[in-house]
């Protein structure tokens, strides 16, 4: 199921998706996660670090931007972009040099990071759903399919 979603009833059970997505991954994978603020973005990245092992807290990177995890053989980069003024800013950064294949890079608000950040292999969505969250995805990418193949819903 490349075209899929779900509903997720409460912060817990989005912890777990975002596990599930770390579990699904392969390497080098690149996932946008779009929804407006408070749809539950990093709460989901906090998932996928935890999937990855990942033990203590998760700042929100809204001040600088990125911040990076290195757990065991991956490195996860958790990009914030909602503050950044122009997606130029991001070639400040090196940003190139974080896509590789031992990277997973979760993006919040990548549309401002668009024209300089590489393309997705997932796209997430996120919309509120009664008093829980529904989460639509959509491979980008053949890394996207084989990711999203992997997701038990
Ligand atoms: P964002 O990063 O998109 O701005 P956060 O991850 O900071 O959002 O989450 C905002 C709020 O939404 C938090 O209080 C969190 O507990 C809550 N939340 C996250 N996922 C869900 C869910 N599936 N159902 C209900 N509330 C959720
Ligand atoms: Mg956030």
């Amino acid at each position: 199921k490349s075209d899929c979603s779900v509903f997720v009833a409460d912060e817990a059970a989005m912890v777990m998706f975002g596990q599930q997505i770390a579990h699904a991954t392969s390497g080098g994978e690149v996932i946008f996660l779009n929804g407006d603020l408070g749809m539950g973005k990093t709460t989901l990245s906090r998932g996928v670090l935890k999937g990855f092992g990942h033990q203590g807290s998760v700042k929100s990177p809204t001040y600088t931007l990125v911040e990076p995890y290195e757990l065991g053989e991956v490195t996860v980069f958790h990009f914030d972009l909602y503050r950044l003024g122009d997606p130029e800013e991001l070639e400040y950064l090196g940003i190139r040099d974080y896509f590789t294949d031992q990277s997973i890079c979760l993006i919040e608000w990548p549309e401002r990071g668009e024209g300089v950040l590489p393309p997705a292999d997932l796209l997430l969505n996120i919309t509120v759903e009664q008093r829980g969250r529904r989460i639509n995805w959509q491979a980008q990418t053949e890394k996207g399919r084989q990711l999203a193949d992997k997701l038990i819903i």
